[in-house]
């Protein structure tokens, strides 16, 4: 068929990674190439029992349309969470989406023409890449070191360009595990204060902190009406759910529900009243205490794995919390070519290439390493794998 498909379509899809994702469904290879939780933490007998009371209590209203922004006691149960963070926001000020995906999706529909420009951190999230280039922007890279996105240069892109907004996943970032400092959120809220350019904040793993003590988001800082901040329950509960939000200010928040009326009409009823009841009746902190527990065992078991097995050559990041390692290899070794040989070896992890919104080459040699969905066991088993690889590759 000769379907003449619309100009974004193009940038929406990653064979690359596509591939990756099929062959890692394979159960006789160890993946570090996911981003999944793991799925031992997901409170599964007291989510039946939510959504059977919820059913049986309130089956009419669950079962029924609702308003776009979502159903209330979530999102004052959301905006009560923000606020013990910093956050200074009401219920008014939050919308509930399908997972903080569709955050970056909708903010796209609201602020992005064709050829706009939008700034983000580089390497960045791989699917927010392909969001923005499904809204065909012009995405504007901006290197991330060791303490997050780096301002200078941000600030040197402002003074050129009038991007629509700048992306952020500025704790435990996803590839690279970073995590902005203080001094820097400061200042990129008073960056998009000056510059009048909306920031958006995607914080999916900042509950997930393993070590050092929490940083308060960009939104919490002056300058903050300028963020629209994105959450969600996957990393913290279940991602099957489906349940994320924004907090904005009133006018984007209303902007937001009639596009999200466009898009889905709302947020699974259902699954909105049953978490809430979820939430009511258990106590989340402990839950999150558990999942951090878990992951900070498998966190240190690949960063000594990677120690115990990994050529001397090899450098890593070393993230305080969140779900990956990224690690850069000599020069020579090219990660999209070296994966099909692990893969012989029978494990997997992700190029950093597709991380990476330009193509100046200077990616090949990355990889992101996730250690939240495999057991210290399988860690230590498919790292010795991978470090025998690595060491047969370095010049
Ligand atoms: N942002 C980032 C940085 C992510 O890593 C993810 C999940 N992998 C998401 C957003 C989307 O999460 P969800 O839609 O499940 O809330």
């Amino acid at each position: 068929m000769n379907i003449q498909w619309a100009n974004g379509v193009s940038g929406m899809d990653n064979p690359a990674v596509n591939d990756v994702l099929k062959i890692i469904q394979r159960n006789d290879i160890i993946s570090f190439a996911g981003g999944l939780p793991s799925a031992r933490s997901f409170p599964i007998k007291e989510l039946a029992a939510a959504f059977h009371s919820t059913l049986l209590e309130e089956g009419a209203a669950a079962l029924q349309y609702g308003v776009a922004n979502g159903y209330e006691p979530l999102r004052s149960w959301v905006a009560e969470r923000l606020q013990k963070q910093g956050i200074d926001c009401k219920p008014g000020n939050i919308i509930i989406t399908n997972g903080s995906q569709q955050v970056l999706d909708l903010a796209c529909r609201l602020l992005v023409n064709p050829g706009d420009a939008i700034a983000v951190e580089n390497p960045t999230y791989l699917a927010a890449i392909q969001v923005f280039k499904g809204a065909q922007a012009n995405i504007l890279p901006v290197p991330v070191d060791a303490y997050g996105m780096n301002i200078d240069e941000l600030a040197k892109v402002l003074q050129r360009e009038k991007p629509k907004f700048i992306y952020v996943n500025p704790t435990f970032q996803n590839p690279t595990g970073v995590t902005m400092t203080v001094e820097r959120r400061q200042q990129l809220a008073q960056l998009a204060a000056k510059y009048q350019v909306p920031v958006v904040e995607d914080n999916p793993y900042g509950e997930l902190r393993y070590d050092g003590t929490p940083v308060p988001p960009i939104k919490s800082f002056p300058g903050g009406e300028w963020v629209l901040y994105a959450g969600t329950i996957s990393k913290i509960v279940a991602p099957g759910l489906r349940i994320g939000w924004m907090a904005a200010g009133e006018e984007f928040i209303a902007k937001m529900a009639s596009a999200k009326q466009i898009s889905d009409v709302l947020t699974n009823s259902l699954t909105q009243r049953a978490l809430y009841r979820y939430l009511c009746n258990h106590d989340i902190d402990n839950h999150i205490g558990t999942i951090v527990a878990q992951y900070k065992e498998q966190r240190d078991s690949m960063l000594e794995a990677m120690k115990a097995f990994f050529p001397a050559e090899v450098t890593w990041t070393i993230p305080d919390g969140g779900m990956f390692i990224w690690a850069t290899l000599p020069e020579n070794i090219d990660t999209t070519k070296l994966l099909p040989e692990a893969i012989k070896e029978k494990v997997a992890f992700v190029p950093g290439a597709p991380f990476y919104s330009d193509d100046t080459g200077q990616s090949h040699n990355t990889m992101r390493l996730n250690f939240s969905n495999s057991t210290p066991d399988m860690i230590y088993e498919g790292m010795e794998r991978l470090g025998r690889l690595l060491k047969a590759h370095v010049r």
